[in-house]
């Protein structure tokens, strides 16, 4: 997988061990995710599905976007569409995706590069592979988060962050064994790079087989374990969890993972996204591209999106 690495882990600086005193969080739920289709007909799998919209505050939605291995003429995107009351955050670990909206930015998404576009008040914009992948086909993998914004943030300015993957912090584990990619918000007394409107924190960490992970957590926080590829377990009672499946931890100061020892071929690795931060704890009225408060705010953005008012697709389009 050949989102941001190093060739040796034990360079690396250590995550903040957690204290004698600090209390492990403990698993609640394990779910699975369904597969779909996304934009022009690109798989996804769904990531929340099936679990309470509580434990996964501030986050809305989760797509993880392949792996697929095209072929030759299938690399799929998205058309131009409309976005308000939230952002998108767009994490590209294999394959190339083009971004522009409705506000000049834009540009390409790949090899470990996260893109942070604020909907806020409103925006368009288009998501699609390069026409040299589409007529190569290739290996496309990727994550698409929807983080919610409050309601006295809803209807901020709209904005783009090109979070490079040479800008991500690295560290690793006591062992040396894991390594640990912080792309937003903190990790004990390390931070990443992205800007966040409400505190969050973004990470993606790749466990060698038999590798032991226990990462300081903020206890106002949730906590979310989504596994992009291979097999392992969270807690401390070790529940089994494998690609495609989502844990929710609760109730403590650090979350506990561990790699299995044995790992399948192609991935090597147990990598998983862990993603957290500050409930917003408000009434969330979401429909198609739209997450407002209450259904008289979606119908006003369907009313201006019909209007125009979320933004014009430029001149100069992809
Ligand atoms: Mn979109």
């Amino acid at each position: 997988m050949p989102a941001v690495t190093v060739d040796n882990p034990l360079e690396l600086p250590r995550v903040v061990v957690p204290l004698a005193g600090d209390r492990p969080r403990r698993v609640k739920s394990i779910t699975t995710a369904p597969r779909g289709l996304e934009g022009e007909g690109f798989p996804v799998r769904r990531a929340f599905a099936g679990v309470d919209l509580a434990d996964l505050d501030p986050f809305v939605h989760m797509d993880q976007m392949g792996e697929v291995d095209y072929g030759p003429g299938e690399p799929k995107g998205t058309p131009w569409h409309p976005h308000r009351g939230f952002e998108t955050v767009t994490y590209m670990m294999e394959g190339t995706f083009l971004h522009q909206d409705s506000i000049g930015g834009g540009g390409v998404i790949q090899n470990g590069a996260t893109q942070w576009m604020t909907a806020g008040a409103g925006i368009l914009h288009i998501e699609r592979p390069p026409d040299a992948l589409i007529d190569s086909g290739g290996l496309f993998h990727g994550v698409q988060l929807w983080v919610n914004l409050p309601a006295k943030l809803k209807m901020t300015n709209p904005r783009y962050q090109d979070i490079e993957a040479g800008a991500v912090t690295l560290l690793t584990n006591e062992a040396g064994d894991a390594i640990i990619r912080v792309i937003a918000g903190s990790l004990g007394d390390a931070g990443g790079p992205g800007s966040t409107h409400t505190p969050i924190s973004i990470v993606h960490a790749s466990l060698m087989p038999g590798a032991q992970l226990a990462l300081p957590w903020p206890a106002g926080y949730n906590a979310l374990t989504y596994v992009l590829a291979g097999q392992g377990s969270v807690g401390l009672e070790r529940h089994a969890i494998g690609e495609g499946q989502m844990a929710v931890h609760v109730d403590g100061d650090y979350l506990t993972l561990a790699a299995n020892e044995t790992q399948d071929s192609r991935t090597q690795a147990f990598e998983v996204l862990i993603l957290g931060g500050e409930p917003i704890r408000e009434p969330v009225a979401a429909y198609g591209p739209f997450v407002m408060n209450t259904r008289a705010e979606l119908q006003q953005a369907f009313e201006d999106f019909q209007a125009g008012r979320l933004g014009q697709i430029p001149a100069d389009h992809i």
